[in-house]
């Protein structure tokens, strides 16, 4: 007979990720209590995500607005838990995005960027965004085109309701983490290169990167966000 403790399993793969950034941050010389650790609870169940809040998770990663909805609600009671939307938004759920989400990691285009900004109005809100790129250039990814991305800081410099803090990225998936290290980097030199633009509505100080299967590596190039979700939850 096999007894699981979730509350424990999810405790314990918490340590050991804490304890992998930590070691990650120590090598490039980094202080790891700036890294922040997005638990991602996509497809996971409401008493799991209750079994990480009760033992320190904090933050909370989401991809899709439905589902994340009914999370939210469910978890209410749960006070200061920060809640990310990291999955492709469409522009007609900007509204539901912009009632639940402290940070919306992945905003691709400017007339999603101006629907959140309208949402946000109406709301009487402030809504923290991160601009996602398509660091790859792969077709089928989400993301703006590196070709684009200053563009569109530009048009959000004029959005009241918006604060933008960075760019968020996934690398092409591979076995190998370290073929994801040129992708980090490059958002990095992004990332740094939009720093001319912080002003008002603009802090470029996130870099939102790094996943179960290459989060160290994102984080030795420079990651402050990393969002995981099968290494603590499957
Ligand atoms: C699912 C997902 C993650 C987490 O992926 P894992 O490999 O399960 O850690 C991170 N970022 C985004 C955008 C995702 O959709």
């Amino acid at each position: 007979m096999l007894f699981y403790f979730p509350e424990k399993m999810v405790k314990e793969r918490l340590q050991a990720i804490r304890a992998r950034i930590a070691a990650a941050a120590a090598r490039v010389g980094r202080d790891p209590d700036g890294i922040a650790l997005v638990c991602v609870t996509k497809e996971v169940g409401i008493e799991m995500i209750r079994e990480a809040v009760a033992v320190g998770a904090t933050d909370i990663g989401e991809n899709r607005v439905q589902e994340a909805l009914a999370k939210y609600r469910s978890m209410q009671a749960a006070a200061g838990i920060r809640w990310h939307m990291i999955g492709h938004l469409q522009t007609n759920k900007a509204k539901a995005a912009v009632g639940i989400f402290d940070l919306i990691h992945s905003v691709d285009n400017l007339r999603l960027a101006q629907e959140i900004q309208k949402q946000a109005q109406l709301a009487k809100k402030m809504q923290a965004i991160l601009i996602e790129v398509n660091v790859s250039g792969e077709k089928a990814k989400y993301g703006v085109d590196a070709s684009s991305l200053e563009s569109l800081v530009s048009s959000i410099s004029g959005m009241n309701n918006i604060m933008l803090l960075g760019l968020m990225a996934m690398a092409p998936f591979s076995d190998d983490p370290q073929r994801a290290r040129p992708y980090f980097k490059m958002l990095k030199e992004m990332r740094d290169g939009l720093r001319r633009y912080n002003c008002g509505n603009i802090d470029m100080k996130h870099l939102s990167m790094g996943m179960s299967a290459d989060f160290e590596v994102a984080i030795e190039e420079g990651a402050d966000m990393v969002r995981i979700g099968s290494a603590i939850f499957k």
